[in-house]
């Protein structure tokens, strides 16, 4: 199978610099994320592959190397060739540095030696718009399982306490001697001795528990938080569990949001469009005032640098885009209707649009390029 083209894949031009780059894979992660996307095979190998693209492209020694001798040449020297290597476990720790601290963390759940980890737990946090512009604090109720209290242990009989069962077999080879994890205790080499009625087998109880959770300025939809040891309690001593907080947007009432900019759809009167106006905007934190001159045509699109979200990773802001709709009246007295017909027949009326007009279609492209 060949390898599509890491710039293709991230679909970045060859000289991106870090900024653009970071930008390209976050939209990609975002979008692919198996939170999103759960069971879908497609988009699993659509964010691995982004995530391998986003590897060797944020590494100068990585790129140059694939920028003179493509994906051959990183084969060579040991990384590359599939990523077979990169597991889940090493995209999220990636995201530490893409998201921020507040993200990546430890994501997973499996024992490490000997040592039982806590599952981790997840929650939905519905922010608005203006939480997410400033940042916020949230304390959330989240139930834990906990040790409950008054339990206590013994070896495991069926191990000895080794957490191991070795057990010698014949083949037609020789005799064979296999380790496998004591069924028993779970490879702990403990069992539990008394525990109080209400827990559970593994001598654990629910409990409520207040979590404050401070959420930095300018999350997504679909990005996830994970605080570290603020999951389940393992039992035995073990590792506490994550806590992963799904950052969800609350759709805003009439700001729309894309990547870092808003955008805001402004409707003036065909005699403030004629006449030109002073319309105060609703911003998030704050009201604008913007002047339209006599004129203005419909579709025109304002642009407010700076007034947008914040972004997460670095010190600027998006902007806002107001996009200028005049409003036709759906009703006309007598005197009315006699003016409108006779300016049909005048010809500043008739509509000239000139080059600098951009059409409707010119300005998506500009948006969002
Ligand atoms: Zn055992």
């Amino acid at each position: 199978m060949s390898k599509r083209d890491y710039y293709e894949i991230l679909g970045v031009s060859k000289n991106v610099n870090d900024k653009e780059l970071k930008k390209a894979y976050r939209k990609l992660a975002i979008k692919y994320h198996p939170d999103k996307n759960p069971n879908d095979k497609n988009a699993e190998q659509k964010f691995k592959e982004a995530a391998e693209a986003y590897e060797v492209l944020s590494n100068p020694k990585k790129r140059s190397t694939y920028d003179q001798f493509g994906h051959d040449g990183l084969n060579g020297q040991g990384f590359g060739g599939g990523f077979g290597g990169m597991n889940m476990d090493d995209i999220f720790s990636q995201f530490g540095d893409i998201f921020g601290s507040a993200f990546g963390g430890s994501f997973g759940s499996s024992s490490s030696k000997g040592r039982r980890k806590g599952s981790n737990l997840r929650v939905r946090v519905k922010l608005s718009l203006e939480e997410i512009a400033n940042g916020v604090s949230k304390k959330i109720k989240v139930r834990r399982l906990v040790v409950a209290e008054g339990v206590t242990y013994r070896n495991c009989s069926n191990c000895n306490g080794s957490g191991k069962i070795v057990q010698i077999i014949n083949t037609p080879l020789g005799r064979m001697q296999t380790s496998s994890t004591c069924p028993a205790c779970g490879g702990l080499g403990k069992i539990i001795d008394k525990k109080p009625s209400g827990a559970d087998k593994n001598g654990m109880v629910s409990k409520e528990e207040t979590v404050e959770l401070k959420i930095p300025a300018g999350v997504e939809d679909g990005m996830q938080l994970a605080l570290t040891g603020k999951g389940n309690y393992a039992p035995m001593n073990g590792i506490s569990g994550d806590l992963i907080i799904l950052i969800e947007e609350a759709a805003h009432k009439y700001l729309k949001r894309d990547g870092n900019n808003l955008h805001y759809d402004l409707f003036i009167s065909i005699s403030d469009a004629v006449l030109g106006c002073n319309p105060e905007i609703d911003t998030l934190n704050s009201k604008v005032k913007i002047k339209l001159s006599p004129g203005i045509q419909s579709g025109k699109i304002l642009r407010l640098k700076g007034k947008g979200m914040p972004s997460i990773e670095e010190y600027s802001k998006g902007d806002l885009l107001i996009h200028v709709n005049v409003w036709t009246p759906q009703s006309l007295d007598k005197e009315e209707i006699k003016f409108f017909e006779n300016s049909r027949k005048k010809d500043n009326f008739k509509p000239k649009p000139e080059a600098s007009n951009k059409t409707f279609f010119d300005k998506v492209k500009e948006m969002f390029k």
